[in-house]
């Protein structure tokens, strides 16, 4: 493909991709926000071998032309849809997309500084705007000279990444003390799965269920987790002799967006009896993207006292996927515990230790140009505009549990924190499940469940995520008169 022939193709993809998000604007009825593909149809449609020779320029017209592409779109789930409700948003936007095609178009790998020196200064700078647009101490800031963040490519990475980190500073520091220590880690019952993923990976659980290390703190009626059970819990393990080295608070649970008490958890790790407390890693994947409004900073509260926190812009920031900030106190706990110099790696400026090299702050060598696309998103829209964008989600997440409040078929489970509201049919789970199955099979809205532990026992809640970029007071209001009008059947 020559540089002209990328141009005319690059400008059918960008017409091709306007035209969806028009439509998703514009005729979202006309899309089912989820797919109704059945199993293996996609894959039945396509090809079983490979092309021998290329079809060249052809293929833009097999694409766009023959509108090969159209017929992918039953197979896709709208997630961009103003219907799209389900787990949490996955935001996307128009200069995020312009950063990703920056960033492929440029095609640099910034492992290290010396490999493209933008990569790595750019990202830095993004970073350090971002901590202080969610209102993060200076600490967490590279500026800080102590700290910094860098951008993983999810919060499932981030996780593995602080507690690899943090296994790594309580081994060092138990060095000398005889045996190799019983680590033991800390997290609520609520918190993401990919915790305890990230402890089977790091060989501290054989399984999901293994809690030879693992320790799930109970929640509180608002499924907060508990600091009272947490500081017990180390207590347990201390008096048994094992070692309490990484707890994991989060600032809105998957579940139910729950805010745990960062402040008093906090407290509970530093009381701890021990010469180096355990790690603290604050999980805000979804909910951290708040923080840019300050009337929802006090969730921060006591974050000056973590190690590392994580937010998700490619959750509920504008910023297509991936893109996960993760954010140190101390770069050099996390550079000790992945730091590998082979001699092919080695250059001037990278062993005169006077620059960042982010192959020292996560798990792959490689990394992409991702720092472009925050750049883009935070220049476009501004702080000003990033707020809106929260603050409009937030206040129709709000009418939406007024619109469920006002009819007595419904009832809330949890509290709404964010853009998040968890109901249900009163009392009657097999009913909530099957409108939310009748909701999904519609194709006019996509909500998800959670299962919530609720002290009268375990709920069925649906779960309504407001949070696509498109979603306006009319589709919320929409959306709500279907449920209704498919409760009555219920
Ligand atoms: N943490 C929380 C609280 C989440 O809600 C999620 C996903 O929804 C994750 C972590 C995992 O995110 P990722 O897909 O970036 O690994």
């Amino acid at each position: 493909m020559t540089p002209e022939e990328f141009e005319r193709g690059a400008a059918q993809a960008a017409a091709f991709i306007a035209a969806y998000w028009s439509r998703l604007q514009n005729d979202p009825a006309s899309l089912s926000v989820l797919s109704t593909s059945k199993p293996g149809e996609v894959l039945g449609a396509l090809p079983d071998e490979p092309p021998v020779h290329g079809a060249s320029n052809a293929l833009l017209d097999e694409l766009f032309g023959k509108q090969e592409l159209d017929a992918l779109l039953p197979g896709l789930t709208h997630w961009q849809h103003p219907n799209f409700y389900a787990y949490f948003p996955a935001n996307i936007s128009g200069p995020a997309v312009i950063g990703e095609l920056l960033a492929a178009g440029l095609g640099v790998q910034g492992m290290l500084w010396a490999t493209s020196p933008a990569c790595t200064e750019l990202e830095m700078r993004v970073l350090d705007w971002l901590a202080g647009m969610l209102g993060l101490p200076e600490t967490f800031t590279h500026a800080s000279g102590t700290g910094g963040g860098v951008i993983q490519g999810t919060a499932s990475e981030a996780v593995l990444t602080a507690l690899v980190a943090a296994r790594h500073r309580a081994v060092r520091s138990c060095r000398g003390a005889g045996e190799k220590p019983h680590l033991t880690l800390y997290a609520s019952t609520q918190a993401h799965s990919s915790l305890i993923k990230a402890a089977m990976i790091a060989g501290l659980a054989d399984s999901p269920d293994d809690r030879t290390h693992v320790r799930l703190i109970d929640v509180d009626s608002e499924l907060r987790m508990r600091p009272d059970a947490l500081a017990c819990a180390m207590q347990d393990d201390l008096a048994a002799g094992r070692t309490p080295f990484f707890v994991c608070a989060t600032l809105g649970t998957t579940a139910s967006t729950a805010i745990d008490p960062l402040r008093e958890i906090a407290a509970a790790v530093r009381a701890h009896a021990a010469d180096v407390p355990p790690w603290l890693h604050v999980d805000a994947a979804h909910a951290g993207a708040a923080c840019v409004c300050p009337e929802f900073r006090p969730m921060l509260n006591g974050v000056e006292h973590a190690d590392s926190f994580c937010v998700n812009p490619h959750k509920w920031l504008l910023t297509n996927f991936d893109c996960d900030a993760f954010f140190v106190r101390d770069k050099r706990a996390l550079i000790d515990s992945m730091s590998i110099t082979p001699e092919y790696l080695r250059n001037t400026a990278s062993d005169a230790g006077a620059v960042t090299d982010f192959r020292d702050w996560h798990v792959p060598l490689g990394r992409r140009f991702r720092a472009l696309k925050l750049w883009m998103v935070i220049r476009w829209y501004g702080l000003e505009g990033l707020r809106h964008h929260i603050r409009s989600h937030a206040a129709l997440a709000a009418m939406f549990e007024s619109l469920v409040r006002s009819d007595d078929r419904f009832e809330i489970l949890a509290p709404r924190t964010l853009n998040l509201v968890c109901f249900a049919l009163r009392a009657n789970d097999a009913a909530s499940k099957s409108l939310l199955d009748r909701i999904n099979a519609s194709g006019r809205a996509y909500l998800s469940h959670a299962v919530l532990p609720l002290e009268s026992g375990p709920r069925f809640a649906l779960r309504m995520a407001v949070g696509s970029p498109n979603t306006r007071e009319e589709h919320v209001r929409e959306t709500w008169r279907l449920i209704q009008h498919l409760a009555d059947g219920a």
